[in-house]
């Protein structure tokens, strides 16, 4: 099968992602005027126009709590922490969003504990993204497995059975505000990579037969 290493090469420079950020928050931010313009005027369909809005909204919202990360990422704070546990409580965390599309998270575990030197919260970013992903593949009902191994290396993948990475798309997975979702910021693989690089850890990619993708965490 295809696999695919990403790294954050592609990460764009300081002004590049400015601009983009720029851009990104000037569009919901236009269509809020807009739609704001229309209410004064005492137009009818009041209603729709206020849910339109509040997506306008959840979009600038979730850019600017997700680009905090961006522009001040937490100290790291490396401890010996059990991934098999920090596993469970991403797992049961995703659960409630999963089952809204009736798509069950399953935790494969050959092990119930290892320890790893990391930063907790970081750790639980990266796969609370990934899962996120994973579920938002998925289209039908279905399972989204965390498979955890530890043959030479400990490794992490999370299993969908959605509508894979399109090919055009592999290459540029990681770089800002890539997303193909009327909702997404494009910006978890972004933090997820980067997080990962702190701690020497890759992101491998594969297509899953016979539908869905892999995303391998491979700690070193
Ligand atoms: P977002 O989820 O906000 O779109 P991400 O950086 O998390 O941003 O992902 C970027 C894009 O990568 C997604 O919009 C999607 O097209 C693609 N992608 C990520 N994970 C998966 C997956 N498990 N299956 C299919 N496509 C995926
Ligand atoms: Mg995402």
């Amino acid at each position: 099968a295809q696999q695919m290493l990403v790294s954050s090469e592609k990460l764009s420079t300081a002004g590049q992602l400015a601009a983009s950020v720029a851009h990104e928050i000037r569009n919901p931010i236009t269509s809020l005027k807009g739609f704001l313009q229309l209410l004064e005027t005492g137009i009818e369909g009041k209603e729709a126009y206020l849910n339109i809005m509040k997506d306008e909204i959840e979009k600038i919202e979730s850019i600017s709590s997700e680009l905090l990360y961006i522009a001040k990422p937490s100290p790291n704070e490396f401890k010996e922490a059990n991934i098999v546990e920090m596993l469970e409580e991403v797992c049961m965390l995703m659960r409630s969003q999963a089952r809204l599309e009736d798509v069950e998270v399953v935790l494969d575990s050959d092990l119930k504990s290892y320890m790893i030197l990391c930063d907790r919260s970081q750790i639980k970013q990266v796969f609370i993204n990934l899962i996120k992903n994973a579920i938002e593949a998925m289209h039908e009902p279905g399972e989204v497995t965390i498979k955890v191994t530890n043959d030479h290396c400990l490794s992490v993948e999370v299993i969908d059975q959605g509508e894979g990475v399109p090919d055009s798309l592999k290459e540029r997975l990681g770089q800002p505000f890539l997303t193909t979702k009327d909702k997404g910021t494009g910006l978890g693989l972004m933090v997820t990579i980067d997080i990962l690089q702190n701690h020497e850890a890759q992101l491998l990619i594969r297509d899953r037969e016979p539908k869905g993708s892999i995303f391998q965490v491979k700690f070193s």
